[in-house]
């Protein structure tokens, strides 16, 4: 972590602003800005990178007319990311005629996907670099500070930047990401994610503690271990999941599964909150659900993509899951914990879907009642085996037909999840002032839903016992009636 008397932590006294804590170093010169698009992940590597640049000397700026270096992190998980990342570099060209020293480089998944192939497509970008090689920055930089362009793009087998301390980035002080692996091994036809982000990789455990215990003792109140598969963590003394049948028998007796990290971290601090995030329903196991009902402090919520409900077309997208499997896993959850809440993904016109295996997809939401869901159309995304195997044949029109009716029975069914818990007393961590009203805080509770209630004299990073009067299909709306003893 970097600390010394030179950082100065400069936290916005009305902790509701938007950039709230940004860690200086006052003999840093240089400017960053940086803007993130896409997943979670994204968010935590641009933490990274800002840390491995305050070591450069650069400070990060929010005002990008006075920024040295512009750093877009992209995302490349439908087409539509990748076009808002143009229209964004497009603005660039403006805010250059007034700043022609400003260097811009592009990061993330879409940097992966294009490779050098970026600097033809988008001429104001100066640098290309993978989300595998942010510790090689400091060499690029200097190859754009003397003109050239710059481009590192290889994925690595080890790489977790588990020894870097990253720099919280619009940080409300109260909720941070710890990433625990890298990459994925889950071959989903649809999925650019393991092209632009490797074979699966675990972090150090030890490493984990170290940021979350440094993370409590800095007021942190909550923290998301995250990954493309944190279901499929497995630390044994590092290198590539896939490797692991290679491992000696010590470091096979001594290796740290999912389940077990989850205990770890939630023994370290009692009083801490622990979410994660993402699930994959065929790497999900027992023992990380009864992980999650012995503890009271990892939160009751799990986000379990399913992206389709017809096995024709979980076998196409090459989900190693079947429909009455994925039932199954849904049954375990709500048996061991009955008031858990469960998100889901789904794609409306996958290739080939036909309007029954719509139907199967739509009798499977009757099923879970999610609480809440992130639905898209199927956007062909190059090089991933759907996009070479199979013709993107779904008219638009059917695509966004059946999306709405995807979107109608989730809507549907987070009112009837909401309304569970109208009466009941829920204990929130306030985040900062809702949207909607300065007179209100939000926050959310253990199942990760959105609760708004009058500030009175309750502070952000409070753990305070709401009963819940009202709601919408997304908000739960109440009043505070006394402190948390989780506080
Ligand atoms: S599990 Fe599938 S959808 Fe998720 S990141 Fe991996 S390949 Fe992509």
């Amino acid at each position: 972590m970097i600390r010394n008397e030179e950082i100065e932590k400069i936290i916005d006294e009305d902790q509701q602003g938007s950039a709230l804590a940004l860690e200086k170093n006052d003999s840093n010169s240089r400017k960053l800005y940086i803007e993130s698009y896409g997943c979670q992940m994204n968010f935590s590597d641009s933490e990274i990178v800002a840390s491995i640049l305050a070591k450069e000397g650069f400070n990060t700026t929010q005002d990008l007319a006075e920024a040295d270096l512009v750093l877009v992190n992209t995302c490349s998980i439908r087409e539509k990311a990748e076009q808002t990342v143009r229209k964004r570099l497009e603005k660039f060209n403006a805010v250059k005629r007034t700043n022609p020293g400003m260097k811009v480089g592009v990061l993330g998944c879409m940097a992966e996907r294009l490779k050098s192939k970026f600097l033809e497509e988008e001429k104001i970008v100066d640098m290309v670099v993978g989300p595998d090689a942010y510790k090689d920055l400091p060499n690029l930089i200097q190859e754009i500070d003397e003109g050239r362009n710059a481009v590192n793009v290889i994925l690595s087998k080890d790489e977790t930047y588990g020894d870097v301390a990253p720099v919280r980035l619009n940080s409300n002080g109260v909720t941070a990401f710890v990433s625990i692996t890298r990459g994925c091994d889950n071959m989903c036809t649809f999925c650019v994610v393991p092209f632009t982000r490797g074979r699966e990789r675990s972090r150090d455990p030890q490493s984990i503690l170290e940021e979350v215990n440094d993370l409590w003792e800095r007021g942190f109140k909550e923290i998301t271990l995250l990954g493309q598969n944190v279901d499929s963590y497995l630390w044994y003394g590092g290198g590539l999941k896939k490797d692991y049948e290679k491992a000696s028998e010590m470091q096979k007796a001594t290796s740290v599964n999912f389940a077990k990290l989850l205990e770890m971290v939630a023994l370290a601090q009692p009083k801490l909150r622990i979410r994660f995030s993402t699930s994959n329903p065929q790497d999900m196991t027992l023992d990380v659900i009864e992980a999650m009902a012995k503890y009271k402090n990892i939160c009751k919520y799990i986000h379990l993509p399913v992206q389709s409900g017809s096995d024709r077309v979980l076998k196409a997208m090459n989900r190693l899951h079947t429909r009455a499997e994925y039932f199954e896993l849904i049954d375990n959850i709500k048996g061991i914990i009955p008031d858990c809440a469960i998100s889901q993904d789904m794609i409306a016109g996958f290739p080939t879907e036909t309007e029954e295996d719509h139907q199967d997809t739509l009798s499977l939401m009757e099923y879970v009642k999610y609480d809440f869901g992130f639905m898209f159309a199927y956007s062909e995304r190059p090089g991933t085996l759907a996009a070479r195997k199979l013709e993107d044949d779904i008219p638009e029109a059917t695509k966004k037909r059946r999306l709405q009716e995807i979107i109608a029975i989730q809507q549907k069914h987070s009112l009837y999840r909401t309304e569970q818990h109208v009466g009941k007393v829920e204990e929130v961590l306030i985040e900062g002032a809702s949207k909607k009203s300065d007179a209100h805080w939000m926050g959310r509770n253990s199942q990760n839903t959105v609760v708004v209630f009058p500030k009175e004299n309750y502070k952000v990073g409070e753990f305070v016992n709401v009963k819940i009067n009202d709601c919408t299909s997304a908000t739960l709306l109440g009043e505070a009636v006394g402190m948390s003893e989780n506080n």
